[in-house]
């Protein structure tokens, strides 16, 4: 836990802020997940339930596994839908971002003066909020959530509890990360009191995939590259990949964990050509192997198994770039 302040007076500063508050945009990483969306929509209907006015505006695409979820058409990913409102936004809550700039392109209607609230679990953490609660220890920000709505006693109704489930069961991998924690599992117990139906909801998110996402997963394996000895698998996404499909990135979400089903592999990526010069990098590994720290070289982040990044170059050459960085890492692991 990195907290310069008490927790609860933390959190206690926070909803003090969040009530006195009339206008707030709510935002997380792009290339949204289950912990900042969930994150993010648990947030929304707690400030609805104080009658706030909230807007939530994303960079990036929804992952396909929200899109039956009720709030989900209320998260705006197209710029010509962020409106500001006349009098400007008088808060901003961020969640799951490292730094300002993981928001993207929402960064750019967040006017300076606006009080930022930061809510994070990433030991790199900027601390760039009035308001920075940060806990590295917590295995989601669907976690951190939890205690603040716990504390400020709001009434937990099934939509909260089943949004902070999603945040905290996508970012354990479902409860499978070393990231699972006794406090994690708690909070999914006290949330499963809340009567919400894991099953159901564990269906909705991994085993609802459609035809077409299917077939492209077969594909995507059947090309994988397995290199550095077998020590590392990687697998590469295409937008033509996904036109063939009629497919969008979020539809593919998850596909890095497959990386870490092959017996003998230390280190997993998925690389995506987002741009024809600009490839996004998903990281995986095993044990102790910082892909963090491998993220860091090239413009990321995010946990020691878990991390992303990009690099500025046509797919093909980041990938001979992160196989030699990806050696450099390993070359000392037995
Ligand atoms: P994923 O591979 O699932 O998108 O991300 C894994 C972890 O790395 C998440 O905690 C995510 O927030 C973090 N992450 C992914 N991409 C980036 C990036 O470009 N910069 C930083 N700082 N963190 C990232």
């Amino acid at each position: 836990m990195r907290m310069t302040k008490n927790e609860s007076s933390l959190i206690r500063d926070i909803i003090e802020r969040v009530e006195s508050s009339e206008r707030v945009l709510l935002s997380s990483h792009q290339g949204p997940d289950g912990d900042s969306l969930g994150s993010q929509i648990s947030f929304y209907l707690y400030l609805k339930s104080l009658g706030k006015q909230v807007w939530m505006y994303n960079q990036g695409h929804i992952p396909h596994y929200f899109h039956d979820f009720k709030e989900i058409d209320l998260v705006k990913c197209e710029p010509e839908d962020w409106i500001v409102p006349e009098q400007g936004f008088d808060l901003a809550v961020i969640f799951e971002c490292t730094s300002i700039d993981r928001i993207g392109e929402v960064k750019d209607i967040v006017a300076p003066k606006t009080d930022i609230i930061n809510i994070d679990h990433h030991r790199e953490n900027s601390e760039f909020g009035l308001i920075n609660y940060i806990d590295v220890d917590a295995s989601s920000v669907g976690e951190m959530n939890y205690r603040i709505f716990k504390q400020a006693g709001l009434e937990i109704s099934r939509e909260i509890a089943e949004y902070i489930f999603i945040a905290i069961l996508t970012d354990t991998g479902r409860f499978h990360f070393t990231s699972t924690t006794p406090e994690s599992l708690r909070v999914a117990a006290e949330l499963i009191e809340q009567g919400i139906d894991i099953k159901a909801l564990t269906d909705r998110i991994y085993f609802s995939n459609s035809e077409a996402q299917l077939r492209l997963t077969g594909e995507l394996l059947a090309s994988m590259d397995v290199v550095l000895g077998g020590r590392a698998c990687l697998l590469t996404l295409t937008r033509s990949d996904l036109e063939r499909y009629g497919l969008k990135y979020g539809d593919m979400e998850g596909m890095v964990e497959w990386t870490m089903k092959v017996k003998g592999a230390m280190v997993g990526a998925l690389l995506k050509d987002l741009r024809p010069d600009f490839t996004k990098i998903s990281l995986r590994s095993q044990r102790d192997i910082d892909v963090h720290k491998l993220a860091q070289k090239f413009d990321g982040g995010g946990h020691l198994n878990a991390a992303g990044c990009h690099i500025h170059a046509p797919l093909p050459e980041a990938k001979e770039k992160l196989i030699s960085a990806i050696g450099e890492l390993i070359e000392d692991v037995d």
